[in-house]
């Protein structure tokens, strides 16, 4: 990025930034320069002492000012680098979710910091895979595969509210968060995602296949760790599995799960 695209580019608070560590950097260089002149040059009269105090304004000015003007743009540049460099690491490229890294990081930040600031946090994970994905791959190839995935991921996204965490946990899997929400506000949340995936019109190749998923849900209003969450709803993804797919199991951490929407 040339530097006049970052100077556009940057907030008022930004270029505020800019402009003060400018001047102080400067102002500092000065400073010292004085400092060092008077010491070197007082001895010699007053006429030369001020031609010394007036090169260590000057000097610094026409040197430092330009310089820490290009170090702290560039300084700036690199922190903005290193930003997007962390959203990349964290967002998986095919479907632009979180990747199972970020996802479980994310997750297990709020359930260790909420769990410690209320009595009883609450809020659900849900665990969604896609149905005979296989299938899907074996017949259209892998690349018709990879449009259904993403597909699925913008069904998902397109159903959760901003502040829900959705991950890809690997492969045809994804992972979705809600923080807050009580068990029956999950259910339906599974059963919005079913719907929106059942939806999708997914066409390869001109021939229309349908897609859906199955999830399973853990719903809790106690302190849990993701660990015991994932496990829950991996669980109850395998009973959604079981069951004939296309269709949420869902229950609270330590309850018996129930089986909703089964769809043949
Ligand atoms: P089930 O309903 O039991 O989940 O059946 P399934 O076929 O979905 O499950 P299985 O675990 O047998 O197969 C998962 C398939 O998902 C196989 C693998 O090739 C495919 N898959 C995983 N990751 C990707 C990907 O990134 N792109 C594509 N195109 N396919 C993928
Ligand atoms: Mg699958
Ligand atoms: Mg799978």
């Amino acid at each position: 990025m040339g530097l006049l695209a970052t100077l556009r580019g940057m907030s008022n608070k930004g270029r505020w930034k800019l402009a003060s560590w400018t001047i102080i950097g400067t102002a500092g260089c000065v400073g010292v320069a004085i400092v060092i002149n008077v010491m070197f040059f007082r001895a010699y009269g007053e006429e030369v002492l001020i031609r010394a105090l007036l090169s260590a304004v000057v000097i610094p000015i026409i040197l430092a000012g330009p310089l820490f003007f290009y170090l702290t743009l560039k300084l700036r540049e690199l922190v903005i680098a290193n930003y997007k460099l962390a959203d990349a690491a964290a967002i998986d490229f095919l479907t632009k979710c979180l990747n199972r890294g970020a996802f479980s990081k994310r997750v297990e930040d709020w359930l260790t910091h909420r769990g410690d600031e209320s009595a009883s946090p609450s809020g659900a994970l849900l665990v969604i895979d896609a149905d005979h994905f296989k299938k899907i791959n074996d017949r259209f190839g892998h690349h018709e595969g990879d449009v259904a995935l993403k597909a699925i991921a913008d069904a998902i996204q397109s159903v959760v509210r901003k502040d829900d965490l959705v991950g890809r946990l690997g492969g045809e899997e994804f992972g979705v968060f809600l923080p807050g929400a009580t068990e029956r506000a999950a259910a339906s949340v599974a059963e919005r995602i079913r719907h929106a995936v059942s939806d999708v019109a997914f066409v390869p190749r001109s021939k229309e296949c349908r897609l859906s998923v199955s999830v399973g849900c853990a719903a809790f209003d106690r302190k849990t760790g993701f660990s015991e969450l994932f496990r829950v709803a991996d669980e109850r993804l395998y009973e959604a599995k079981n069951a004939g797919r296309n269709c949420v199991v869902f229950g609270a951490l330590g309850e018996a799960p129930q089986p909703i929407a089964l769809m043949h």
